[in-house]
């Protein structure tokens, strides 16, 4: 008698427990429901994380603004802006997460983009191409970004490519197309107009929402990683 009194009480603890373990669970789900639900496009976790796997497999959780965003990119993002060269495969490129990193010209500031390197580090060499459909809606020098093109995808992701050493025969307010050659990577920047070798040649690659009508940047590192996937080849060494 006193045994089966044991083995219910036992019963019940282990009963109780599973559903505090459940309830626990569902408490923390929904937490990070609401935690993902009540972040914009601004949210520094968004921007710092965005296009992981993490945030895929969370998209259903994101708010409205920040899903749409991340859904615009995918469809306007086709190739990676650096092509591989059919006749020189020893011309790499390299390029790290370095989202937000200190970077010192006129005071400190938090790196907004990726740094793609050209490993050669020969200027005029690397094709740089658009990632995307889109209208030129900005080129030529910036301060910061040397001389630089900026390109609005249909759905009007802005893609920012810096640094370059020249054009292709494009001008504001041209149509282009997604893999279409823009101009070639170079060390432009950080100076009055013609300023260059500041830095190793690299492209700095910036990607912009306007969603909310004011500029906001993302971290274009895990884009950029599955873009890979579809880099294009050209004749070029
Ligand atoms: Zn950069």
């Amino acid at each position: 008698m006193r045994h089966g009194t044991g083995r219910r009480l036992l019963l019940l603890v282990l009963l109780f427990s599973f559903f505090c373990a459940l309830g626990a669970g569902q408490i923390l789900e929904q937490a990070r429901t609401n935690t993902l639900a009540g972040r914009g496009i601004a949210s520094a976790a968004y921007r710092r994380d965005f296009y992981s796997q993490e945030m895929w497999e969370e998209e259903r959780r994101l708010s409205r603004e920040c899903r749409s965003f991340l859904k615009k990119v995918r469809r306007d993002s086709v190739c990676f802006p650096v092509p591989a060269s059919s006749e020189d495969p020893s011309l790499t490129v390299s390029y790290e997460d370095s989202w937000m990193y200190e970077r010192s010209y006129k005071g400190t500031s938090g790196h907004e983009g990726t740094d793609i390197m050209a490993d050669t580090g020969e200027r005029g060499l690397y094709p740089v191409l658009s990632i995307s459909d889109g209208t030129v809606t900005n080129l030529g020098w910036l301060e910061l970004g040397g001389w630089r093109v900026g390109i609005t995808s249909p759905s009007g992701v802005y893609y920012y490519y810096a640094h370059l050493d020249s054009y292709a025969d494009i001008r504001e307010g041209d149509a282009v197309k997604a893999g279409q050659l823009l101009g070639f990577m170079g060390d432009s920047g950080y100076g009055p107009e013609g300023t260059e070798g500041k830095f190793p040649v690299h492209l700095h690659l910036g990607v912009y929402s306007w969603d909310t009508g004011e500029e906001i940047s993302v971290n274009p590192y895990r884009l950029l990683r599955k873009l890979e996937e579809s880099r294009l080849k050209y004749a070029y060494s």
